[in-house]
């Protein structure tokens, strides 16, 4: 069988599992977790790891990262196993290489959902490893989370077949979506994959998503897309050239619109790139620098002790409206009306008064 939920459309023979090592085939048999949802077109291909995941965990939002979501609120993190990429420098690689799945917890999506709201959380993350190939078990967390007024957030490498992308989003509240590099190449050599259908994600996220009606706790009751951000994790000398961080600047102004947030974050030694050196502070200067001067209103340093990199400044007035010590927010100037308390502007983006 086939399994079709991302590009690499993986045949997978009876009994055994995919690339990402955690979606099998059943055999028309869906396995001892008959909980796991039979998901149409991909009846007999399902997640081992349903209903299970590596702990529940309270993060600030802007750990995700995402600046422009309820800044400063709580998310209820969780993970799993398994990847459908293979980044050679993975920064989460003690889980995402694992298709051993003893180690795991059980939480059903009710018992996700009772602990975000015992815990304070506005929203529940799912992050950590690759939330598309265990897309049923986030798509059941996110209806129950959304009957209990909470948002949901995917921290994606935006890896997603067609068919499956838009299935996924309509459950998702925002995402930040890894765009690893500018370059095919890089993705090809360094991660087993391609660019397209991750630019695909991304313009499907600026200019398709659907608008829904979705926590029930807004003050406006109003409905929104998915809210997207993008990181880029800089590598020295192979995606952090001038070049590239202007092609990336450009293809983005003109593709995903000038307000949408961009964070260069900070590479740091892991899995098979131990010998390439951390990222040095001054290329994500750099990298921010270029993305300002080619329009870009929101971008942001990640990783690395930068108080300026990390806070939010109005794009009409040049005030910072939301100061960042690392995860804290020290400062908010956003009003009830999404407004720049100094100017007036609206900034882009979901915010409490
Ligand atoms: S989700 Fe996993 S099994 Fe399915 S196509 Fe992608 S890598 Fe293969």
């Amino acid at each position: 069988m086939n399994c079709t939920i991302c590009p690499r459309r993986c045949f997978i023979p009876a009994g055994k599992t995919g690339f990402c090592g955690v979606r099998r085939n059943g055999n028309g048999n869906i396995g001892k977790s008959d909980n796991s949802p039979k998901i149409d077109d991909n009846i007999g291909i399902y997640s081992i790891t349903y209903g299970k995941n590596t702990g529940l965990v309270v993060d600030p939002v802007e750990k995700k990262p995402l600046y422009h979501f309820y800044p400063s609120s709580s998310t209820l993190s969780l993970g799993s196993i398994g990847c459908n990429l293979d980044c050679k420098f993975c920064q989460n690689f003690s889980i995402s290489r694992l298709s051993d799945d003893s180690f795991l917890r059980e939480s059903s999506p009710k018992d996700v959902v009772d602990t975000a709201r015992t815990k304070g959380c506005r929203s529940i993350a799912f992050t950590y490893n690759e939330p598309i190939i265990w897309l049923e078990y986030v798509i059941d967390i996110a209806k129950e989370a959304h009957k209990a007024g909470l948002f949901t957030i995917a921290v994606t490498n935006g890896y997603i077949s067609q068919e499956w992308r838009e299935k996924f989003f309509d459950y998702i509240d925002a995402a930040n979506v890894d765009l690893k590099s500018f370059s095919n190449d890089f993705y090809r050599e360094y991660c087993s994959a391609s660019i397209e259908p991750v630019k695909e994600t991304l313009l499907y996220l600026a200019k398709k998503s659907k608008d829904k009606t979705r926590g029930i706790n807004r003050n406006d009751n109003s409905s929104r897309k998915t809210w997207f951000e993008v990181t880029t994790l800089l590598i020295p000398e192979l995606n952090d050239s001038d070049r590239e961080i202007e092609e990336l600047s450009d293809w983005f102004f003109s593709n995903l619109g000038a307000e949408i947030p961009l964070h260069f974050s900070a590479f740091r030694p892991a899995d098979r790139m131990l010998s390439i050196p951390p990222t040095p502070a001054k290329t994500l200067f750099r990298a921010r620098d270029i993305a300002l001067a080619r329009g870009l209103k929101f971008t942001y340093t990640g990783n690395i002790d930068d108080q300026a990199g990390q806070s939010t400044f109005c794009p009409q007035c040049k005030q910072s409206i939301i100061s960042r010590d690392r995860f804290n927010v020290t400062e908010y100037l956003i009003d009830e009306d999404q407004c720049c308390k100094y100017c007036g502007q609206t900034i882009a983006g979901e915010f409490e008064s």
